[in-house]
């Protein structure tokens, strides 16, 4: 017999979730963008939004954070959107590094390709690849509309981050160029790099990552808008990247203790999608050791705890 849900009862766990989670101290601000060292280490937000649109949202759900690493999501998807699925496994990959984000060491063990677009290297690839080409700011308008249509609103850039970011982004030149000499740029290098770096540095809310996670959730079709974004298939190339890597070198300790594919940025969002059920998002700014927010991953594991809705559980559940 199938299990329901209720509406009331996800609203209920995400309250439960936001108020269990609020007090978790422990991890420090990414220290290394002077812009995200210095955000409030006390904010927390967290917003659940349903495939029928139905949204539940607790704290600084409209506070703009840095998006950082969850932009490599959006534009993964874009990439394959504007090419296709199989371009981008055969351009960059879809395989766990096991490794740090930033890693050079990764570059050099695959040899001939970037992993996977939700690592550094591979989203610097997947900027590489965003049409048109050669035309920097067309490219930004390809990659800031995606966003826009995954959340149904605009994200905005903080332009102090960007410039933060582009002062000392010393690591992922030398990814670029890198990558540029196993002929994995696919555009000019120091644009890829600059789109990337501008990516990351776009605000975003929970409420927009929710909508965004949920869109994802939903086949591409974004709840908050009825609009059709991308084709169902893409939904599931792209949580399948999420499930392999979005939680760095801890992915494997993540999916095996949560049930859900996360990715998260070191701005201290995460975003989580449960496949035909909802998209969840979460932002508090102290990370652990890995990159990954404490109290948003914190909250994000006890919604889905809660609810019993992890995707490796076998027993079926209908939302009601
Ligand atoms: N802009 C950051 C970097 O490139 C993003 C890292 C992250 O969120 O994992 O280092």
């Amino acid at each position: 017999m199938k299990r329901t849900i209720t509406k009331s009862q996800i609203s209920d766990a995400v309250e439960e979730a936001y108020n269990d989670c609020k007090s978790i101290s422990g991890g420090v601000n990414a220290h290394y963008i002077p812009y995200l060292a210095n955000v409030d280490s006390n904010l927390f937000g967290i917003t659940v939004t349903l495939p029928s649109g139905e949204t539940y949202g607790f704290g600084d759900t409209e506070y703009r954070f840095g998006i950082e690493s969850v932009s490599k999501v959006p534009t993964a998807i874009l990439a394959m959107r504007q090419q296709s699925p199989q371009a981008v496994l055969d351009k960059i990959g879809a395989d766990a590094t096991g490794l740090p984000f930033n890693s050079i060491f990764a570059i050099l063990l695959e040899n001939d390709h970037p992993s996977t677009p939700l690592v550094n290297a591979g989203a610097i690839t997947a900027c590489s690849m965003i049409s048109p080409n050669g035309d920097s700011e067309g490219k930004w308008k390809a990659i800031t509309d995606n966003i826009t249509d995954l959340c149904g609103s605009a994200p905005e850039l903080i332009d102090e981050l960007y410039k933060s970011e582009s002062e000392t982004n010393f690591n992922n030149r030398a990814i670029a160029w890198l990558l540029k000499n196993y002929n994995r740029i696919y555009d000019d290098v120091t644009m890829s790099l600059d789109l990337y770096t501008r990516q990351c540095s776009l605000g975003i809310t929970t409420s927009q990552l929710a909508a965004m996670a949920a869109t994802i959730a939903s086949g591409g079709r974004n709840p908050l808008t009825g609009k059709q974004i991308f084709c169902p298939d893409i939904s599931a190339r792209i949580t399948s990247l999420i499930a392999t890597v979005g939680f760095y070198e801890h992915t494997g300790d993540w999916l095996y203790t949560s049930g859900i594919p996360a990715k998260s940025g070191v701005g201290g969002g995460v975003l989580g999608v449960l496949p035909g059920k909802m998209g969840i998002a979460a932002f508090a700014p102290p990370l652990d050791d890995a990159g990954n927010s404490v109290k948003a991953q914190s909250a994000v594991k006890a919604v889905v705890s809660k609810l019993g809705l992890g995707i490796f559980e076998s027993d079926p559940v209908e939302i009601v």
